[in-house]
C-alpha cells in the first residue's frame, strides 16, 4: 500500500477517490497543493467532495456525481477557480467511475490536471491574435486576404473605405468579378499564379474597381498563405492608393511622349529646311549660271565690237540677252511664286470664270512660250462656269503643260482632257515624254527636286510643288502615273460645290 501510495504523490495529477455517495476516502499530495491553492478549506477524508468545491461549482460536480450512477462513463469537465489572492487556477478535470460486480457505482477517481500555464498562454495567444486582427482591420493600407481560387476570405476597413464594398458583402466574393475590370484580368491572373508558385511579388500596380466604377490603382506586394503543412491556400495582398500620384506620372509621360514628338517634328523640319536651301543653291547655282555666262558673253562681245558690230549681229546678241533674262525672270518667278505659297501669303481670290475660254486662252499661251514646239490636242465635254482663283487655276494649268512639252522632246503632241463632272471638274495632261521612274514619283512633288532624266532640261524643280500648293489651296488633289521612256499622266481633281457660289 506504501508503494502505491508513494506512487499517487509522485503524480503530477491530482487524484481523490470518492465512494458512492461522494465522500473522500483518498487524495494525494497534488490534490492537496492544488485544494490549497485555492481555498482555505482543507481536504479531508470523509469529506463530500462537494463541500471542498467553490459555491459555484458546487451543483455541477453534484450533477457529474448524479450522472455517473446512470450513465456508465467518465466524465470531463474544466473548472476556472479562483484563488484567495485573486488569481485563477484552470483545472482539467475527469471523473473516472469505477462500478462493482453488479455494475453499481463504487468509486469515483477525480483526476484533475492543472491548466493554469496553457489557459494563460492560450488567452494571450487570442489577446495577441485580436490585437493583430484589429491592427490590420484599422490600418490605412489596403489589405485583404483571398484563397487560393481567388475568393476574398479577409477584408479590412481601408479597403471598404477605398472601393465601397463591405467586408460582408465581399466577404467569398471572387475578386476577379468584382474588383478586376475585364481588360486588367491578365495582371490579377499573372499576380495569383506567382503566389501561387509560393512566390511573394512587390510593387505590383493593380487596378481596382470600386463599386461606383472608377477605378484606383493600388501597389501592392502579396505573400502566398500556407496551412500548417506549408501548402499554398491563398494570399494575403497589401497595398496603397496610388491612383493621384499614377495619374500624375501617367500624365508627365504624356507630356514628355507630346513633347518629344514637337521637337522630332521641329527637328524634321529644321532638317528639311537646311536640305532645301542646299538644294535651292545647287539649283540656284546651275540654272543661273548658264544664263548669265550667255548674257555675259553677248555682252563683251557688244562692248568689244561696237564699233564694227552690223544691225543684224547686234540684234542676234540683244535676243541671246533677252531670252536668257526672260529664262531668269521665269525662274526667279517660279522661286518667289513658291516662297510666296511657303509663308502662306497666298489669299484665294475666287471670281466666276468661263471655263472653256480659260482652258483655250491658257493653251494659247503655253504654245506662245514652247513656240509651237507641240501641238497641245484639247479634249472636253460641256464646260460650265466654275468660281475658282483663276490665277491659282491658270498656274496649275501651265506648269503642268509646259512640263508635258518640255519633258517629250521629239514628241508632237500632248493631250489635255478637262471634264466637267458637275460636283467636280477634272484636269488631265498626257505626254509620250521621258516619263519618270517609280521611285522619283513619290518626291517629284517636293521642292528644288529634279528627276534624273530631267538633268538635259532647265527648270528649278519648283513647278509641280508650285501646283501641289496650288491644288491643295484650292481643295483638290493631284496624282501622277508614268513609266520611263512611255509618258506622263498628271490628273487634278478641283471639287465645284466648295467654289461655285
Ligand atoms: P522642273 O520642271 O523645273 O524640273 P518640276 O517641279 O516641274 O520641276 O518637276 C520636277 C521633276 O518632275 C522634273 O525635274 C522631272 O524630273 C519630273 N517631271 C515633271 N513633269 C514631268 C513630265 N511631264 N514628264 C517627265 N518628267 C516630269
Amino acid at each position: 500500500m506504501d508503494v502505491l501510495k508513494d506512487i499517487l504523490d509522485n503524480l503530477n495529477d491530482s487524484v481523490i477517490t470518492l465512494d458512492s455517495r461522494g465522500q473522500i476516502l483518498m487524495f494525494n499530495n497534488e490534490a492537496l497543493r492544488i485544494q490549497k491553492s485555492i481555498s482555505e478549506k482543507p481536504i479531508r477524508i470523509g469529506d463530500y467532495f462537494t463541500e471542498i468545491v467553490s459555491e459555484a461549482r458546487k451543483p455541477v460536480v453534484a450533477d457529474i456525481l448524479k450522472t455517473l450512477k446512470r450513465q456508465r462513463k467518465p466524465v470531463k469537465n474544466f473548472a476556472e477557480c479562483s484563488t484567495p489572492f485573486g488569481s485563477s487556477v484552470y483545472l482539467e478535470v475527469n471523473f473516472i467511475p469505477v462500478y462493482g460486480p453488479k455494475k453499481e457505482l463504487k468509486y469515483v477517481n477525480v483526476i484533475s490536471q492543472d491548466i493554469t500555464s496553457r489557459k494563460v498562454f492560450e488567452k494571450k495567444l487570442r489577446a495577441s491574435s485580436e490585437h493583430f486582427s484589429n491592427l490590420l482591420d484599422n490600418a490605412h493600407a489596403f489589405i485583404f486576404s483571398v484563397d487560393s481560387r481567388g475568393y476574398v476570405v479577409d477584408w479590412n476597413n481601408h479597403c471598404a473605405e477605398l472601393t465601397g464594398y463591405s467586408k460582408k458583402e465581399i466577404l467569398s466574393c471572387r475578386v476577379s468579378e468584382f474588383l478586376i475590370k475585364q481588360e486588367h484580368l491578365r495582371v490579377f491572373t499573372e499576380l495569383m499564379e506567382r503566389l501561387l508558385q509560393n512566390e511573394s511579388v512587390g510593387n505590383c500596380e493593380l487596378p481596382v474597381q470600386t463599386r461606383n466604377g472608377a477605378e484606383i490603382i493600388v501597389m501592392t506586394s502579396a505573400t502566398p498563405r500556407t496551412n500548417a503543412n506549408g501548402q499554398v491556400v491563398g494570399a494575403t495582398l497589401v497595398g496603397h492608393d496610388v491612383t493621384e500620384l499614377t495619374n500624375y506620372r501617367r500624365s508627365l509621360e504624356r507630356q514628355v511622349e507630346n513633347q518629344t514628338a514637337e521637337l522630332a517634328q521641329v527637328l524634321k523640319k529644321e532638317k528639311e529646311a537646311v536640305e532645301l536651301k542646299s538644294r535651292f543653291v545647287s539649283i540656284a547655282s546651275h540654272e543661273f549660271r548658264s544664263p548669265l555666262s550667255s548674257i555675259d558673253f553677248a555682252a563683251s562681245f557688244i562692248k568689244q565690237n561696237a564699233a564694227t558690230i552690223g544691225k543684224k549681229k547686234l540684234n542676234e546678241k540683244v535676243e541671246v540677252i533677252e531670252k536668257h533674262v526672260n529664262h531668269m525672270s521665269h525662274l526667279l518667278e517660279d522661286v518667289l511664286n513658291y516662297s510666296r505659297n511657303e509663308s502662306a501669303k497666298i489669299k484665294i481670290i475666287p471670281a466666276k470664270i468661263d471655263l472653256d475660254g480659260f482652258v483655250r486662252d491658257t493653251v494659247e499661251e503655253v504654245m506662245c512660250l514652247c513656240k509651237h514646239s507641240h501641238h497641245i490636242c484639247v479634249s472636253t465635254n460641256k464646260l460650265g462656269s466654275l468660281l475658282t482663283d483663276e490665277k491659282l487655276l491658270r498656274n496649275v494649268l501651265i506648269n503642268l503643260l509646259s512640263n508635258a512639252v518640255k519633258f517629250s522632246p521629239g514628241r508632237e503632241e500632248v493631250l489635255l482632257n478637262v471634264l466637267d463632272e458637275g460636283q467636280f471638274v477634272t484636269v488631265e495632261v498626257s505626254d509620250e515624254g521621258i516619263g519618270i521612274s517609280r521611285n522619283e514619283l513619290e518626291v517629284i512633288f517636293q521642292p528644288f527636286i529634279r528627276g534624273k532624266s530631267a538633268d538635259e532640261f532647265p527648270g528649278t524643280g519648283l513647278g509641280l510643288s508650285i501646283v501641289k500648293k496650288a491644288v491643295e489651296l484650292l481643295q483638290g488633289s493631284i496624282r501622277v502615273k508614268s513609266r520611263p521612256g512611255r509618258g506622263s499622266v498628271f490628273k487634278v481633281i478641283i471639287p465645284r460645290l466648295r467654289l461655285v457660289a
